[in-house]
C-alpha cells in the first residue's frame, strides 16, 4: 500500500504517519525527518541542507528525490510506504510517479489533512522546532500555498485525493484516516 499524507506544515502528517506505520506495519518515510537526521549527524547532505531547512525553504528536488529513491531501494519498502512531506511540488510528484511506475506500483491514496491556518501556527509554535519561529512558519505556509497546494488538483485529476478534517484530537483524526483506507 502506497499512501501519501498531504497537507500544510503543522497539520499533523508526521504524527499520523507514525501511528499508521506502527499500527498497519507499513514503513514511513518523512523527507523532513531524513533531512533533520542528516543535519544532526553533520553528513555531507546535512551540511548542504542545514541553512535551507532552517530558513524554511525547499531543499532541491534532486536531493529529496535522491533520499526517496535510496529508501525505496531498500527491501523493507517493497510492501509499501507512507510518505510524509513528499512530494511538495509538481516535479517531485512526477518523480514519485516514475519511481513507482518503474517497479510496477502506484499511489493508492493521497490523504489531504485540512486544518485552519491560525490553528497551524499555534500548533507549530508549541512544537518549537528550529524552523518553527513565527517568521519561518509564515514562509513555509507561503511555499505550501504556492508550490505544494497546486498538487491537490494533480491528485484529484488522477483520482487519488481524499480530504479529511484535521481539526480534532490525534485519535479522532487517526480514526478518520483509517476509515478511508
Ligand atoms: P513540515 O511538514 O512541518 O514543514 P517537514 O519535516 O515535512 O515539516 O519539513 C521540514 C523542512 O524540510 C521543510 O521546510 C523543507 O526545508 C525540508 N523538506 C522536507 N521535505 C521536503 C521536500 N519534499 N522537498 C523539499 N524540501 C523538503
Amino acid at each position: 500500500m502506497i499512501i501519501v499524507l498531504f497537507g500544510a506544515p503543522g497539520v499533523g502528517k508526521g504524527t499520523q504517519a507514525a501511528l499508521l506505520s506502527e499500527r498497519k506495519n507499513i514503513p514511513h518515510l518523512s523527507t523532513g525527518e531524513a533531512l533533520r537526521q542528516a543535519i544532526a549527524a553533520q553528513t555531507e547532505l546535512g551540511r548542504v541542507a542545514k541553512q535551507i531547512v532552517e530558513s524554511g525553504q525547499l531543499v532541491s528536488d534532486e536531493i529529496v528525490t535522491g533520499i526517496v529513491k535510496e529508501a525505496m531501494d531498500k527491501p523493507e519498502y517493497s510492501n509499501g510506504c507512507i510518505f510524509d512531506g513528499f512530494p511538495r511540488n509538481q516535479s517531485q510528484a512526477e518523480a514519485l510517479d516514475s519511481l513507482l511506475e518503474a517497479v510496477g506500483k502506484e499511489i493508492d491514496s493521497v490523504i489531504n489533512i485540512k486544518v485552519a491556518n491560525e490553528e497551524i501556527v499555534d500548533r507549530m509554535l508549541k512544537r518549537g522546532r528550529k524552523d518553527d519561529s513565527e517568521e519561518v512558519i509564515r514562509h513555509r505556509l507561503d511555499i505550501y500555498n504556492n508550490q505544494t497546494a497546486p498538487l491537490l488538483d494533480y491528485y484529484t485529476n488522477h483520482g487519488k485525493l481524499i480530504s479529511i478534517d484535521g481539526n480534532a484530537d490525534v485519535e479522532e483524526v487517526y480514526a478518520r484516516i483509517e476509515n478511508i483506507l
